[in-house]
């Protein structure tokens, strides 16, 4: 999970590069950088760190040009380290390119065997670099047709942004696994993961790329161009549970609203348990809490204080850090709890170790009994297309039963939403469908 961000012509790129990437922050928090294209000279500047830790005015000061990209990082192929910071900026015989992107490309590692072989040598241990190297191999008449020849050799999940001296270009994979939304910012052109990017950085949102296309942008002008048919559109459907922001739009529908309804469908399908009230892991169990609160008439109540520096625990590549952060991050409001039956409705259940930490700290500040309810349905398969989920044996769905998982994390209840509820929620249709491969096991192409 990464997020990316690009804007043209624009007399303060750089500043609305960092604005856009700090409200995309929630995507990664490892690295930052911004690229920008002063005259034909491409600037990059990357730190490691959050967005407002990397960048101060004085470094935007510097970043002079009209056109920038940036990049915020959470790492899934290649270590946490700075030469693994994006945008990377390759000086190749296509001139000086840079690239930002979000996703995995699944088959980098035969790719780059195949390069070194042949020569070249890589600057970074990111799978994003592949493609530059390809494309340097085997040119076209522009960097558009560069790319068209050569992305279609990539498999796996992209979202990419190009920068050259004088154009941005922005590609999807060809089954739209990763978004990327274009956005219109008067005379600029902006390209980001998410709608609340383009519009807290003042910009209008236009549409999605489609899977297999890219948006050329050179001279004021944008044109799209096909480099691969829709193979079978398959969003991650883990966008509207999780990454995205909810005041973001995904496949036409708001995320709090896909969300709200989850919870509505969560509550129906539990119709039967009664509770004193229902609550949510901060932040993005609450949505799911309150609607699940409307469905069914049990009053939704805040059970913890959250301690809003200490940043996602599921996005810390550390599993002690993990841990840490989840103790650091939510404490019990004791008063609330005392001897209630809670309904606590989390996004997922990926190894069940926040989970129990979480019951275990309810149960020791008094809570009764504690429902839990998963907002999306048992993951039983790691991701091969950009998240960081982990290998089949650390995933708890795939290892134990539903009630040896209940026992695991010390609720009284558990309960998964079925995958059915869950597309349904986030506004599945028949030609617009997402992917669900960890809940299945099943992908579209053979990882
Ligand atoms: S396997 Fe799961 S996490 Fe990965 S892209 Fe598909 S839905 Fe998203």
């Amino acid at each position: 999970m990464c997020g990316i961000f690009g804007i043209t012509d624009n007399k303060d790129a750089a500043r609305l590069a960092y604005v856009g990437l700090f409200t995309l922050q929630h995507r990664g928090q490892e690295s930052a950088g911004i690229v920008t294209d002063d005259h034909g000279a491409l600037l990059p500047y990357t730190g490691m760190g959050l967005v407002n830790e990397v960048f101060d005015n004085g470094v935007l000061g510097e970043l002079e040009g009209r056109n920038a990209v940036g990049h915020i990082r959470y790492s899934t192929t290649g270590s946490s380290h700075i030469k693994n910071a994006q945008p990377l900026v390759l000086n190749s015989c296509l001139g000086n390119v840079a690239v930002a992107h979000n996703g995995n490309i699944t088959n980098a590692d035969a790719i780059k065997a195949k390069l070194q072989k042949d020569g070249a040598i890589f600057q970074s241990s990111s799978d994003s670099e592949v493609i530059l190297h390809l494309a340097a191999r085997h040119k076209g008449r522009s960097l558009e047709d560069t790319l068209a020849r050569n992305l279609p050799k990539l498999s796996g999940a992209y979202a990419f942004l190009f920068m050259t001296p004088g154009k941005v270009i922005g590609a999807r994979d060809p089954y739209g696994y990763r978004p990327l939304v274009l956005g219109r910012l008067g005379r600029s052109y902006i390209l980001a993961s998410e709608t609340c990017a383009i519009e807290v950085a003042g910009g209008s949102v236009v549409r999605e790329i489609e899977p297999g296309e890219m948006a050329v942008i050179a001279g004021g002008k944008i044109k799209f161009k096909r480099f691969a048919p829709v193979k079978r559109f398959t969003r991650c459907i883990f966008e509207q549970v999780y990454f995205a922001r909810p005041d973001s739009v995904a496949v036409g529908r708001s995320v709090q609203t896909a969300r709200y309804e989850i919870g509505a469908r969560l509550a129906g399908e539990l119709k039967d348990v009664k509770a004193d009230l229902v609550s949510g892991v901060p932040d993005s169990g609450t949505v799911y809490a309150l609607g699940y609160a409307k469905e069914s008439g049990i009053p939704y109540q805040n059970v913890f204080m959250r301690n809003h520096y200490t940043g996602r625990s599921f996005i810390q590549p550390d599993q002690k850090l993990r841990e840490f952060t989840a103790h650091l991050k939510l404490a019990p409001i004791r008063d609330v709890i005392k001897g209630k039956t809670i309904i606590l409705i989390d996004d997922s259940l990926v190894r069940g170790t926040t989970s129990r930490q979480i019951v275990k700290n309810l149960k020791r500040a008094g809570a009764g009994k504690i429902v839990m309810a998963i907002a999306s349905p048992a993951i039983v398969s790691p991701c091969y297309f950009g998240i960081d989920t982990p290998t089949k044996g650390e995933l708890i769905a795939n290892q134990l039963s539903l009630e040896r998982i209940r026992r695991f994390i010390g609720a009284d209840a558990l309960h998964y939403l079925s995958l059915e509820s869950l597309v349904e929620a986030c506004g599945d249709r028949r030609d617009r469908n997402f992917c669900v491969s960890c809940f299945t096991g099943k992908y579209m192409e053979k990882p």
